[in-house]
This record gives structure tokens, C-alpha cells and sequence, in this order.
């Protein structure tokens, strides 16, 4: 049979990672990314991109973690590479830090990130209205560096990209062999999933040079992430909320959490507020589907519903995504050579 030909729909990290992993296990096929947005107007342009998986309720732990294995694995070889500063990942040391001490000491990826330890009486000092703490280094993506240097590596393997709203992926059958559905929270339309619901998140994007450690509260919501040029300060989670707007109240909230952590932070200049929608499920949908009408299929893989940790993960699911993407090719190729007998 020709090259089959591939949509991947969504242009978000996940789409974008899917794609590369599509063209690297199978480069026989033609890939298209089909997306109503690029960056810098994806999810993860206001992500703080941090490597601290979230946990999904429906996925079994061994998965996840070798989600975020794959990933951590990928971006550490980045970077210790020259690649390292065009594609915004760098390592980054810090603190989680807990008012009381958590029920699970040790979290399941405790031994992907770098020297997880607890941390000393003297490092606990810093924070005199927290018990106990973890101390750790990770990885960190500046999102939209990342999201440019996946862009550009799809181009230069003759990926090519078009920005096209998709209404319902049935539309594309005339078009390609199969399609890839990375459209995030935009997978609550397009397919109809109810399952799929927005997690609202407002974050601070500060001028504050001197800040190079991360801090992490436990309970996940009060974050300071150092980037390479600003430092993030986090944040909210607010479930079934669609609204992108900025809400003033909370700017100065997530302001004053991340003073009471880090009180220099007083001093943080140009403070610029941002909000995004995480794609929430109880897991990642990482599954194939054939659509069929009149007697004419289409095969579907489905890449969605990462939530809050869709940076920590995506290669390992985009690697998941391009398998059963090769899934279906063997699928096609079986059906076309039957009908050549
Ligand atoms: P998106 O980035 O939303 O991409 C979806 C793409 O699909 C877009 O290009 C969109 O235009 C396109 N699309 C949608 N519908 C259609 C359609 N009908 N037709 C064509 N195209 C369509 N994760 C971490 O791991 N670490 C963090 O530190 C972190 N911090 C975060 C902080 C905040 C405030 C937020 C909001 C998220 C954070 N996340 C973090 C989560 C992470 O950002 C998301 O999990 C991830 O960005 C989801 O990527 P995605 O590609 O699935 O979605």
C-alpha cells in the first residue's frame, strides 16, 4: 500500500510530541499536524512546566511512572545537550515542602528525579511554618522554547502544519489512513467527551533573577518555579471552570502565598498573569477506535485528558500514541493485502 497518511489534530505538547514519535517509528508515513491553535496560544504556554508527575486515579501507578521515566529520560539527554538552551530545558533543584508530614514519604518517582532526599534541619530553617520536607532536582521546560523546538525538528522531517478548526474527525476520512486526536480540552467537543473537563489554572510570570531554587507546597497549589528568564508563581485549581480570564483577587492571592514561601519575592518585578484550561480526566484516554459510516472506517488513535501533568508524561504517552498508531498501519496493510487476493 502508499505511505499511509496521518492528521494528528492539536498542536498542544502532545499533539507535537505525538508527531515526532509518529515520524520516528514509522518513517515510511506522511504526517500532518491539523490544529486551530500553535503556540504561543496552547495550554502549555502557560504551564510552568515542571517534571513533578500528577497522579491519575485511572491509570495503574507502574504506567505512570514509566510515562514520566520516558520523559525524564528524553528531556535529561536535551539537556546535557547544545540543544539544551533553544529548547528551554534545564535542570532545577528545590524544595517540597510540608506543613505536616505527608502520608506517603516516598512518591512513585521518587527515584526518576535526581538525589530525592528528605531535607536537613538547617535547609527546613528556610521555611518555619513547615514541618517537613523533600528535597530534589528535575527538569523544567520553558514552555513555548520547547513547543518552537518540537515545531521546527516536525518541519525539518516534512511534517507539515496547517491551522484548520476540525469539526468532527469524520470530516478528515476522505483525507488520511488515520487520525490522531491530541485537541485537549478541545476533545470535550470534538468527540463529545463528557469525562474530559477544565481545570482552570492562574499563574504569575515575574522578573526575579535571584530566585534559582524551586519551592513546592505538598498540597500542590502554592508553587515558585525558576525558569530561564522568569520564575513562574503558582497557583489555582478550579475545577469545571471555563473562564480565561485573569481575576484580580487571585493575582494578588498566589502573590502573597508565594511571599509567605519566599518572602524576596516582594521585590519581583513585571508581573504578568496568566490562565489556562488543563485537560482533566480521571485518566489519559490513550486508546485506538474505528469510526465507521456507510460501510467506510476510520481509524482513530485517541491522545488526551492529561490534566495537570501533561508536560511530566507526554513522550511517554506520545511514544504509547505512535504504537498504536503502527497498530493501525498494521491493520491497513493486512486489509489491503486481502482484498489484493
Ligand atoms: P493543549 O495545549 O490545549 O493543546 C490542544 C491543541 O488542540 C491546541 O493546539 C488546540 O488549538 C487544538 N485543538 C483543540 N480542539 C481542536 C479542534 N476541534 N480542531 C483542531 N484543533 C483543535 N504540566 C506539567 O507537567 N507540569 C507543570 O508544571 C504544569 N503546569 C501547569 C500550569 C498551568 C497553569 C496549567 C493550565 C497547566 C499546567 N500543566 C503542567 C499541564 C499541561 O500544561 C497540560 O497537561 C498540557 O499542556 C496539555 O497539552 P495538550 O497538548 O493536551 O493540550
Amino acid at each position: 500500500m502508499a505511505a499511509p497518511k496521518v492528521a494528528v489534530v492539536g498542536a498542544g505538547v502532545i499533539g507535537l510530541s505525538t508527531a515526532l514519535c509518529i515520524v520516528e517509528t514509522c518513517p515510511s508515513c506522511s504526517v500532518t499536524v491539523l490544529s486551530e491553535q500553535f503556540s504561543p496560544n496552547t495550554t502549555g504556554d502557560v504551564a510552568a512546566g515542571m517534571l513533578i508527575p500528577h497522579t491519575y486515579p485511572g491509570t495503574p501507578v507502574h504506567v505512570q511512572k514509566q510515562w514520566f521515566k520516558e520523559t525524564f529520560t528524553y528531556l535529561f539527554a536535551i539537556s546535557n545537550s547544545a540543544e539544551a538552551s533553544e529548547a528551554g530545558i534545564h535542570l532545577v533543584s528545590g524544595w517540597q515542602v510540608f506543613k505536616s508530614p505527608p502520608k506517603e514519604k516516598l512518591p512513585f518517582w521518587s527515584d526518576v528525579v535526581l538525589g530525592f532526599r528528605p531535607m536537613s534541619e538547617a535547609e527546613l530553617q528556610k521555611f518555619p511554618q513547615h514541618q517537613f520536607g523533600q528535597a530534589f532536582t528535575t527538569l523544567k521546560c520553558d514552555c513555548p522554547p520547547y513547543l518552537l523546538w518540537l515545531e521546527k525538528r516536525l518541519k525539518a522531517t516534512g511534517v507539515q502544519m496547517y491551522t484548520r478548526k476540525v469539526a468532527d474527525l469524520w470530516e478528515l476520512h476522505s483525507e488520511y489512513d488515520i487520525v490522531v486526536n491530541c485537541a485537549g480540552i478541545g476533545a470535550h467537543q470534538l468527540v463529545g467527551d463528557k469525562k474530559l473537563f477544565p481545570v482552570r489554572g492562574q499563574i504569575l510570570q515575574v522578573h526575579a533573577p535571584w530566585v534559582k531554587n524551586f519551592i513546592r507546597d505538598g498540597d500542590g497549589l502554592t508553587y515558585i518555579y525558576p525558569g530561564i528568564h522568569r520564575v513562574t508563581l503558582g497557583g489555582t485549581r478550579e475545577k469545571e471552570s471555563w473562564s480565561l480570564s485573569p481575576d484580580p483577587g487571585t493575582t494578588k492571592d498566589i502573590f502573597d502565598r508565594c511571599c509567605s514561601l519566599e518572602p524576596s519575592l516582594q521585590e519581583a518585578q513585571d508581573i504578568k498573569v496568566k490562565v489556562g484550561l488543563r485537560p482533566s480526566r480521571h485518566c489519559v484516554r490513550l486508546q485506538r477506535e474505528v469510526l465507521s459510516q456507510g460501510g467506510v472506517k476510520l481509524l482513530v488513535v485517541h491522545n488526551y485528558g492529561h490534566g495537570a501533568g501533561g508536560f511530566s508524561v507526554h513522550r511517554g504517552t506520545a511514544k504509547e500514541a505512535a504504537h498504536l498508531v503502527g497498530e493501525c498501519i498494521a491493520a491497513l496493510q493486512g486489509s489491503s493485502s486481502r482484498a489484493k487476493l
